[in-house]
């Protein structure tokens, strides 16, 4: 695996671990999401952690399917607010690059030929990026996105991803959770300020128990609050893909998964999927504050029906019957209520005078 130096005659970088155990000693504990950032900004930069022999699986790398009906929401958004020019295909996050082949290929045969744009941080996942897609442009965050038509733009398992902050009750008062040192290894541990400011007045009046934990995303309301300020301004649609409850709960939603399996989040930081579930309810309250129009929070597995996968799928199986077997076991994966289909929700955004979104 690439250790993220090595190979260009540097020293291999440190392993994370050693570098927060010295920081913490040093100067105490440091905050989950400082944590969590750091960590994901390690583990994305070093290496292309999808497929089966990597770390996970996502939506577009099991079925072409998902690309093409997402592809073809967008295009039917576009055509039905008035085929304003230049426009502009967005995706945050895009992984290997599959989800924008298979959806601007379905665009193509609509007539929506768009820019292309890619938000993404990762040095070796822009590498893979471009070689599929030698014409796009790379941001590497929200602000340098053009501002001269509308946005058609996808993330899917990218706000998942960002930084979570965590407070926790204790007995003296709500506290954030910051990541210590405990028996030699590194430890959830409660701050030492008084955090009872940071919970909302509606929380406060719950008066949650000992241990209650309020997990929010500042890093994903702070894109979302961006998105839609634009979408409001320039017009487009968004769709935001990942796994995430429509109404916000109380708890921690935070995971480490490695070669397809649930690790401890702080026993390999930098080597592991750090992500905590998409709290929808708040995005598209945020959205809304900026004039944005929410479509919709819908089950993934709801959304890709109505847009029509069972059709596609049948297509695809009878223009390959020999590949029968996998189309349709790509199909149950990303629409079964046990697999992706109910746990990953689909919500829809846009400009103010664009239309419905179909599947919402
Ligand atoms: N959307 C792709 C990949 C999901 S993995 C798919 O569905 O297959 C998460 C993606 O977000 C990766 O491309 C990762 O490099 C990128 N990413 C993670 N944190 C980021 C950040 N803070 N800014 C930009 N991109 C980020």
């Amino acid at each position: 695996m690439n250790d993220g130096g090595a190979a260009g005659g540097q020293p291999p970088a440190r392993a994370l671990a050693q570098v927060f155990h010295r920081l913490i000693a040093n100067t105490g504990p440091i905050s989950l999401a400082h944590f969590m950032a750091e960590s994901n900004a390690r583990y994305y930069n070093t290496r292309d952690p999808l497929g089966t022999n990597g770390d996970f699986v996502t939506a577009p790398e099991i079925s072409q399917m998902f690309g093409e009906l997402i592809g073809l929401w967008l295009a039917d958004m576009w055509i039905r607010s008035g085929r304003d020019e230049p426009v502009h295909y967005v995706e945050l996050g895009p992984g290997r690059g599959t989800l924008a082949h298979d959806a601007l290929g379905a665009v193509g045969r609509y007539g929506l030929t768009p820019r292309v744009h890619f938000v993404e941080t990762s040095t070796a996942l822009k590498a893979v990026q471009l070689d599929l897609h030698p014409g796009a442009q790379w941001h590497h965050d929200l602000s340098t996105l053009p501002d001269n038509g509308p946005l058609l733009v996808v993330a899917n398992e990218f706000l998942d991803a960002l930084p979570v902050r965590q407070l926790v009750r204790t007995p003296a008062g709500w506290r954030e959770r910051m990541v210590g040192l405990e028996r030699g290894g590194l430890a959830l541990v409660a701050g030492d300020r008084p955090m009872d400011a940071a919970v909302p007045p509606a929380m406060q009046a719950l008066d949650l128990p000992d241990g209650a934990i309020i997990e929010t995303s500042p890093a994903a309301a702070a894109i979302v609050y961006e998105l839609a300020g634009r979408l409001a301004a320039q017009g487009g649609a968004a769709l935001i893909i990942d796994y995430g409850q429509a109404h916000s709960r109380l708890g921690s939603t935070l995971q480490a998964v490695r070669e397809h399996r649930k690790v401890d989040p702080f026993s390999t930081p930098g080597e592991a999927d750090l992500t905590a579930h998409v709290d929808f309810a708040a995005l598209a309250a945020i959205a809304q504050s900026r004039s944005a129009r929410w479509l919709g929070t819908v089950e993934q597995g709801r959304w890709l029906r109505a847009l029509g996968i069972e059709a596609r799928a049948e297509t695809l199986c009878r223009a390959a019957p020999e590949h029968t077997a996998a189309i349709l076991a790509g199909r149950d994966r990303l629409i079964g209520e046990g697999q992706m289909g109910a746990l990953f929700k689909v919500m829809g955004l846009a400009g103010p005078n664009w239309p419905d979104g179909a599947g919402f």
